[in-house]
């Protein structure tokens, strides 16, 4: 299966020029991004960004807001049509020109904790698990130029390969949540399993985006009296959000797919 992380979308590819460039392992493209270039923001409005569950986690909490008032302020709610499963898209704001809620005149303002796909532009990622080997699955990646007419940042700056803007970026972390997912994703394939029923599609989108909720039903239901997880784990995605999303994978893989993860107490 292959996957593109999500790709910030500005306006129908036929009305906006974008071209997609291969960009094979090694080569390199000028770039530069700064409050100095002449289309500085021009790229945060009218956008269709689908967010990661990893992206909502980054940007509700830079915010400082609950995961379910982010989601209702600044998310729009939707089935992905291939797939079947809740996702999330930025909400823009209801001006002219169609703002992402988070640009300001200085730039970004949750610059730090900015979505991947933001993080990457202009680089795109394609993901794609190798088959099992003596080794296991293996994530295979491929990258690609998103080169947009009303994006100037292709005229300076320094030269990059992917691997060189990746690391720059801060993509590591994104990166690595995000084949996660796909590979959790990947155990979902559409044709081979029955739709969600509405109640589980419900969990999905709770243990994925709406993580402060997802705390409460593992922390404040009858939940670790049920399965059999160990102290030091439970610590573990008690303290850190991360470590809680993965869980999140783990619990939907078993509930869900029935893959044999978890295991009931006695
Ligand atoms: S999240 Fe930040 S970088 Fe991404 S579109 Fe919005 S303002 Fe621009
Ligand atoms: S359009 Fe390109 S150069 Fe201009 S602000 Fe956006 S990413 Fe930077």
């Amino acid at each position: 299966m292959t996957r593109k992380n999500a790709v910030r979308q500005p306006r129908p590819a036929d009305q906006s020029g974008e071209v997609l460039d291969p960009l094979p392992k090694g080569e390199t493209y000028r770039f530069a991004c700064h409050p100095g270039v002449r289309c500085f923001t021009d790229c945060c409005r009218d956008l269709h960004l689908t967010l990661t569950p990893y992206d909502v986690l980054r940007a509700k909490k830079a915010l400082g807001m609950d995961s379910t008032d982010f989601l209702d302020r600044h998310t729009v709610q939707d089935t992905d049509p291939t797939w079947k499963i809740p996702v999330v898209r930025l909400k823009m704001e209801d001006n002219d020109v169609r703002s992402c809620p988070f640009v300001v005149r200085e730039g970004c303002r949750i610059y730090a904790d900015r979505p991947g796909a933001c993080r990457a532009y202009p680089l795109g990622r394609a993901v794609r698990r190798s088959p099992a080997g003596s080794e296991g699955c293996r994530i295979e990646e491929e990258h690609f130029l998103v080169r947009e007419p009303h994006c100037f940042g292709f005229e300076e700056g320094v030269l990059w390969t992917a691997e060189a803007w990746m690391k720059d970026q801060g993509l590591g972390p994104y990166n690595e949540m995000n084949d996660l997912w796909m590979t959790f994703l990947a155990g979902y394939r559409p044709g081979s399993r029955e739709n969600l029923s509405p109640a589980q599609w419900k969990m999905f989108f709770m243990a994925c985006y709406s993580l402060d909720r997802f705390r409460e039903f593992v922390f404040g239901t009858r939940f670790l009296s049920l399965f059999q997880i160990p102290d030091e784990r439970q610590e573990e995605i008690r303290q850190s959000e991360e470590a809680l999303l993965r869980f999140a994978y783990v619990w939907l893989a078993y509930s869900l797919f029935g893959d044999p993860l978890l295991k009931l107490r006695k």
